[in-house]
């Protein structure tokens, strides 16, 4: 079995919108890949899926060879390993940049949860911000703040969902730039949802198009590009 496998995914919605059609894909460790397709083609909802956050109607998602169960379900060992930061970033706006990163960190060892928190702060240049609220902070610093708390847990999988939608150029490129530069020394997986092929060619290599809910392309991003 592969590390990530994505088997027959099919997901409708009420209206009926089909939003998954049978997608499958095999995601092998290490690879970072982007997502691309129009709006509505079903991108966030396979990212939704491949956290568990959701119930497909037909197909799975196997993670090590685990079927990943939904949070309706009893939760898999090895759950925490795939984490998705959303759209809407969902950052406690009463709770600082320090407690917005490590409250998945609350069940662990005080000790380790302190470690791991200034590691985080350190990787993501945040140490002078780490007691500012999330509306004190840029949307590039905003964005960095939910991936941080993403990676609390040390996933092996990183599922990012437009991380550049709500950011000017500017802002978006050096958010780009820094964010090449933490995962280089990551042996992290990344699934980066986007719309732009040009942030894609930044920090992945391999390309999935997306329309209606199928898989229309997947390959290197340079053959296809
Ligand atoms: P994308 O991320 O590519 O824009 P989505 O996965 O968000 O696509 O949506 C795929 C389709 O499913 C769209 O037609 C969308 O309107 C529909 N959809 C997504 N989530 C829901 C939901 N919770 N309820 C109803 N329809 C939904
Ligand atoms: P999760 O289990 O995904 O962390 P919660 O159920 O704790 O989410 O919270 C759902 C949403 O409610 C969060 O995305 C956040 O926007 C909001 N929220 C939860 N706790 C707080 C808090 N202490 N301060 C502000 N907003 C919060």
């Amino acid at each position: 079995t592969g590390f990530l496998s994505i088997e027959k995914l099919s997901k409708t919605y009420e209206g009926p919108t089909t939003a998954l059609a049978d997608f499958s894909m095999e995601i092998g460790q290490g690879e970072r890949w982007s997502v691309v397709g129009a709006s509505g083609s079903g991108k966030s909802t396979l990212l939704r899926l491949m956290a568990g956050l959701e119930a497909q109607d037909q197909g799975a998602v196997f993670y090590r060879g685990e079927r990943i169960l939904h949070s309706g379900e009893k939760l898999v060992p090895g759950y925490d390993a795939i984490q998705l930061v959303k759209q809407d970033k969902g950052l406690y706006p009463h709770s600082t940049v320090a407690e917005n990163i490590s409250r998945p960190l609350l069940q662990y060892d005080k000790a380790y949860a302190r470690e791991r928190l200034d590691e985080l702060l350190s990787l993501f240049g945040l140490e002078k911000k780490r007691d500012s609220l999330p509306r004190q902070l840029s949307g590039g610093q905003q964005q960095k703040v939910a991936i941080a708390r993403a990676m609390s847990l040390e996933p092996e999988v990183l599922l990012l969902d437009e991380p550049f939608s709500s950011l000017d150029s500017h802002q978006k490129r050096t958010l780009l730039d820094e964010l090449n530069l933490i995962f280089q020394d990551l042996a992290i997986t990344l699934v980066l949802v986007t719309h732009d092929i040009q942030d894609a060619l930044l920090i992945t290599d391999k390309l999935c198009v997306m329309a209606h809910g199928k898989l229309m392309r997947k390959g290197e991003i340079k053959d296809i590009h």
